[in-house]
């Protein structure tokens, strides 16, 4: 498939009207790293570094993980990396950790709420991160953030990382961001000042979709019911791209969907300028960005909106089924 795409490899995704999205790939192994230049993507969007964790039978070391996060930002060669720690707890289960006995594991002890009650893996993969970043730039993203107070706690963890590498007389990061992912509602309503606080944002529409809808995203027989191009959705997303383009916040979607085209064109009118997917959705979602007028498509997604409509995909594929 991607060679398919092959031409438009090295093109920018830029609708008719001129506005360029920025696109990104997720990932979470060495060997996804070759598709960063096969794809065309400009960096990784998303890396989920507990597959590193899920692949081994027991808790890795400090150094094997720095290693790794070094080779990890080698292969982007300079293209920016954004690191999610730990997300475990609900669907992913670590051999080597006690199991959790939980009836709601996706709303239970899991990603960021573990690792702040915890915090002893976390600070691990954090000091890991800023060494293999030393000289260069660190981008590190929290999971799960349903509160500003979780994220405030996180970034302190982080602070303290830096201190104490600087106290060791390590090099540190030339650069560091540090963000949050919104994966529940809550967030979406969060104040104008944590929206301030952050360094970036990145919708993590896997799970925020779940919990909009509370919709089991594993659960074939409900996961399909809901779409994400349902109005009541999209005014979810309206106000974070508003709360982000006030607060001057840089906001990403690196949630499945951003590799649908027609779904990814509707974030790109919705206001999102960076989008996360797997590789080989790259192509193709470059391509139909590439054949429309963005702000056109703005405009057919708020008159179905202001029509009332449940779902706002009948008018959009109808309308892209109309462009040359
Ligand atoms: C998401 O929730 O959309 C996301 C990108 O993270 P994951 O799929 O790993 O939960
Ligand atoms: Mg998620």
């Amino acid at each position: 498939a991607q060679e398919r795409y092959a031409d438009l490899r090295d093109l920018p995704a830029q609708g008719l009207c001129g506005t360029t999205i920025s696109l990104h790939m997720n990932a979470g192994l060495i060997a996804d790293l070759p598709s960063l230049t096969g794809s065309g993507a400009e960096g990784v969007g998303l890396f989920r570094t507990e597959l590193q964790f899920l692949v081994r039978n027991q808790m890795p070391k400090r150094a094997e993980l720095s290693a790794l996060y070094a080779r990890v930002m080698d292969a982007a060669k300079g293209r920016r990396v954004v690191f999610r720690t730990l997300d475990i707890g609900s669907d992913k289960v670590l051999s080597y950790m006690k199991p959790q006995d939980e009836p709601n594991p996706a709303m239970g002890w899991r990603a960021i709420r573990l690792g702040l009650d915890k915090p002893g893996v976390l600070r691990m993969q954090l000091q890991a991160l800023i060494r293999a970043a030393a000289g260069r730039s660190l981008t590190v993203m929290f999971p799960f953030i349903a509160n500003p107070g979780e994220f405030r706690q996180a970034r302190a963890e982080f602070d303290k990382a830096m201190e104490r590498e600087t106290i060791l007389g390590h090099p540190l990061p030339e650069r560091v961001e540090v963000g949050a992912m919104l994966e529940t509602p809550s967030l979406a309503f969060a104040s104008y000042a944590f929206y301030r606080e952050v360094d970036f944002l990145s919708v993590g529409g896997n799970d925020l979709k779940q919990f909009f809808f509370a919709a089991d995203r594993d659960n074939e027989r409900v996961r399909r019911r809901y779409d994400m191009l349902e109005s009541s959705y999209l005014e979810l997303l309206s106000g974070i791209v508003q709360r982000c383009a006030s607060a001057g916040t840089s906001l990403s979607f690196c949630g499945e969907d951003a590799g649908r085209p027609v779904e990814a064109v509707a974030l790109a009118a919705m206001g999102f300028r960076m989008l996360s997917m797997r590789p080989a959705s790259i192509g193709p979602v470059k391509s139909l960005i590439r054949r429309v007028n963005l702000l056109e498509a703005r405009k057919i997604i708020d008159a179905a909106r202001i029509r009332g409509d449940e779902s706002v995909r009948a008018a959009l594929t109808e309308w892209l089924a109309q462009q040359p």
